[in-house]
This record gives structure tokens, sequence and C-alpha cells, in this order.
């Protein structure tokens, strides 16, 4: 599309980073009874950042979720592996948006079942291995979940590091019998009860009685999402990679103008 084309349609939203059958789909969707528009918020409404709580959300993108959120009939959530605390901290999100932490595991008003002791013994077993591993690594971090521990990874500057630290989890603490591990770039999760962010869709979808569920992440835990959307559901993947995602598009702010698109055919 060129410079002209632009000017040209000032009046109407233009989407020149979305397809035809991308535009299709939002159409089809913005007309929904039920909505659901679930979102991963790193690396998709939020630039990454070396320090994890500064990885502010990108502008424009609240604004629009708590907008589609007051729309009747609209279900907005925000999906993250995140802890459910830090992800309300960093995002600034709050109700009517649903926050949804630790890849599904804490919803709202905690998560469902307490750890018995057996669960506790083997967390705390993998915290403290991976604190080892990340002490051999600097810049790394442990980070504490209600039901997992976390190795993150991103800030240590040397490679050689960063992959030897994220190979002794691999086959360390995350080949122990009975955990669940999400690996994701520069993170690898190890969870003593299963969250997968597909599980996670299918509840919301079910709770929000959603005739078409929209799902964007870019990640590869996201890609558990995607393989459990409906027929009738729209899966985009941002970024490049390979993905079960019917639709991509390029980066963030085409989210946020996706987004936008979407709240002004349904508003
Ligand atoms: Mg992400």
């Amino acid at each position: 599309m060129s410079a002209a084309d632009h000017t040209a349609s000032t009046s109407e939203p233009t989407e020149p980073d979305l397809t035809p059958a991308l535009s299709e789909a939002l159409r089809r969707a913005a007309a929904a009874p039920a909505l659901v528009v679930a979102c991963d918020y790193d690396g998709t409404l939020a630039p990454f950042a070396d320090e994890p709580m500064s990885a502010f959300a990108a502008p424009g993108a609240l604004d629009v979720l708590a907008r589609l959120a007051e729309l009747p009939g609209t279900t907005v959530a925000l999906l993250s592996g995140r802890n459910r605390a830090a992800l309300a901290q960093v995002s600034g999100a709050g109700a009517p948006v649903v926050l949804v932490g630790s890849h599904g595991s804490e919803w709202e008003g905690g998560f469902d079942a307490p750890l018995d002791d057996d669960d506790n013994a083997l967390l705390a077993r993998i915290h403290a291995e991976l604190t080892e591993i990340a002490s051999g690594a600097p810049g790394a971090h442990v980070e504490s979940k209600p039901t997992a521990a976390v190795l993150h990874v991103r800030p240590v500057e040397d490679p050689a590091a960063r992959e030897r630290a994220t190979a002794r989890a691999l086959a360390g603490p995350a080949a122990a019998d009975g955990v669940f591990v999400t690996k994701g770039k520069n993170v690898v999760e190890i969870a003593v009860r299963e969250a997968s962010k597909g599980a996670a869709l299918e509840r919301l979808t079910e709770q929000a009685g959603a005739d078409v569920t929209i799902f964007i992440g870019d990640d590869v835990t996201d890609e558990r999402g995607f393989a459990r959307l409906r027929p009738q559901d729209v899966g985009i993947k941002v970024g490049p990679g390979e993905t079960a995602a019917g639709h991509r598009v390029q980066d963030i702010p085409a989210v946020v103008r996706l987004l936008g698109t979407l709240a002004d055919l349904r508003g």
C-alpha cells in the first residue's frame, strides 16, 4: 500500500499489516454474541526488558484492552507465564480485564487447590537446585511462583554461560519425576502442577460461553494455546517462527492496531 492510499482513507481505520484472511476473521469475531479476547503479555503487548518488572505495555495497549472489556458480551483476559501479582503490577491491568497468571495455574482469587507436603518439598528442592545453577551464571535469577520455580537467563551476557545454565536446568531439576517443564525464550519453568495456556483458554471459553475466542501470543508456550483453539476461533502469532496459529502479525504495535480495529468493529 502506498502513502497516498493512507492519506486517501484517513476517515476509515486502515490496517496495512492485516492479511485479508485476518481482516475477515476479525469481522466475524466482532459479530459474535459472546467473544473472548485473550492475549499473552510479554512479547505480545509489551516489549521485552532485561529487568522483568520494567517490561511495560506498549503505548495504547492497555487503553484498547479496557475499551474492549467494556463492550457487551466481551471477555478480555491477559494470559501470562508471569505470576499473577507480577502481571498485575507490571501491566497495570485490572478488572474488568481478567488476569490469569503462571500459564493458567493462577486465576482471580488465587489458584485452585493448595499444594500438599510432597509438592511443597519437591518445589523447595527444585528452587534450591535452580538457585545453585543461577549462581554459576552471572545475571541469571530464579523466580518463585506458587506452584513453580523459574530460571531466567535473559540478562546473562555470556551466551555460552546462558546455554550452560539452561542445559543444566533441563538435565537436572527439569528431568525429575513429577514435574512439568515449560521452556520459553531464555526461561525454564519447572512446575509441580500442570498448567498450560491451552487448558486456561478452554476454561475461559467455557465460562464466558464464547462463540469465538481470539488468542494472541508470541512464544513457544503460546503454541499450547493455539493448538487447543476450535475451528471458529482465531489464533494470531506475533513475529516469526513456526506456529499452529492460523494468522500472524509482525510485531507488538501491529497487535495494538488490530485490537483497535476489533474494538471499532464491535463498538
Ligand atoms: Mg510472550
